[in-house]
């Protein structure tokens, strides 16, 4: 959970913002930022949890033109040249990148990276790779917790028995506990134990159907399918790998996880016709990799991998745990900013001790 106390959040970056103290920091390696998608105007937010990832179009407008005026934007080719040791990047070197590949990806936020001509590194999963519409199977558990009667009890044998939660907190947290329990499973048995789990919470077998209407939420929930992929790589975009199935790769059997990471680049680079030289992982926090995922991803023949956490200017940069921002739905610009510039990670290592170890 992000850590920014009012105080932070709304006096000191701010005021370092306003002074233009943090645009004058530099760090060693590019910040690298990661979307999760653009909230479609007529969508209104469900749940700070599930939305929480997803930024207005305003808000996005803001950053890019914060990163234009004071930052150097690179494309995704830029940063894989330097990855590679071929070329050097400018001072304040900024890459954005996208995890998932919601649909409103390319309705909502293809158009605006458009406006400001900019280049992004999307992340897609396998999903993206049929033609039919499909949701992130984790987020459909989620709605389907939040459709639940207010107690709900699990009777699932074969990841543990017996599982009651009553109300929104604690059927949060049974939600987390099944997500890294069904993350062992490859799609089809995963989703034959969600199926028990519909027909136990006594919703009928059309639930979701508003969230599979292509005018409505269907713009938030539903991935890029294979044509819409096409079209996001045809605008220029650069297309990444984020697994077959977005599983948290931690709690899968080691080759499920070796199929999650490499079938997902080469059955895209087969789609796609174009090296896919990128990986990021589901997840991608401390608890999510492990360095069983660090070794498996170079293994798989990616160039880079991405994490999802502890980034900004100057953060380490070992090329199968790049450290990344991730842009929030309650971040103020001012705090976009402190996270860009390193500054957000400078004082939670130096002052709250908050290192984050992660697998090294
Ligand atoms: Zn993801």
């Amino acid at each position: 959970m992000r850590l920014v106390s009012p105080l932070l959040k709304h006096v000191l970056y701010p005021c370092l913002a306003g002074s233009g103290y943090l645009r004058r920091r530099s760090g060693a390696g590019p910040a690298i930022v990661t979307y999760h998608g653009v909230l479609p105007p007529d969508y209104q937010p469900l749940d700070a949890a599930l939305d929480g990832s997803l930024v207005t179009a305003e808000a996005l407008r803001q950053q890019l033109h914060l990163l234009k005026a004071h930052y150097s934007l690179i494309s995704p080719e830029q940063f894989l040249q330097w990855c590679e040791g071929k070329q050097e990047l400018p001072p304040r070197s900024v890459l954005l990148s996208c995890d998932d590949g919601l649909r409103n990806t390319l309705t909502d936020m293809l158009p605006i990276l458009q406006e400001a001509e900019v280049s992004c590194l999307f992340f897609v999963t396998g999903a993206s790779l049929d033609d039919a519409p499909s949701m992130l199977w984790y987020e459909e558990l989620y709605l389907m917790f939040l459709a639940a009667p207010e107690t709900l009890t699990l009777e699932l044998s074969q990841i543990g028995g017996q599982a009651q939660a009553a109300g929104l907190c604690a059927k949060r947290r049974m939600w987390w506990d099944l997500v890294k329990k069904l993350s062992q499973y490859e799609t089809v048995a995963r989703q034959a134990l969600v199926d028990q789990i519909r027909i136990q919470s006594g919703l009928p077998t059309d639930w979701a159907s508003p969230y599979y209407d292509p005018a409505g939420r269907g713009r938030r929930f539903l991935l890029l399918n294979r044509p819409e992929l096409r079209l996001l790589a045809g605008s220029g975009m650069c297309i990444g790998a984020h697994t077959l199935s977005h599983p948290v790769l931690s709690h899968t059997p080691p080759e499920v996880a070796r199929r999650e990471i490499s079938e997902s680049r080469s059955r895209l680079e087969e789609h796609l016709g174009q090296p896919v030289w990128a990986l990021a992982y589901p997840f991608g926090d401390a608890d999510s990799v492990t360095q069983r995922e660090l070794d498996m991803a170079a293994q798989a023949g990616f160039t880079c991998a991405f994490l999802n956490l502890d980034g900004g200017l100057g953060a380490d940069t070992p090329r199968f745990a790049l450290r990344r921002v991730h842009v929030t739905a309650d971040m103020t610009l001012a705090e976009f900013e402190a996270h860009v510039s390193g500054f957000h990670r400078l004082l939670r290592r130096r002052f709250l001790r908050e290192e984050v170890s992660l697998l090294m």
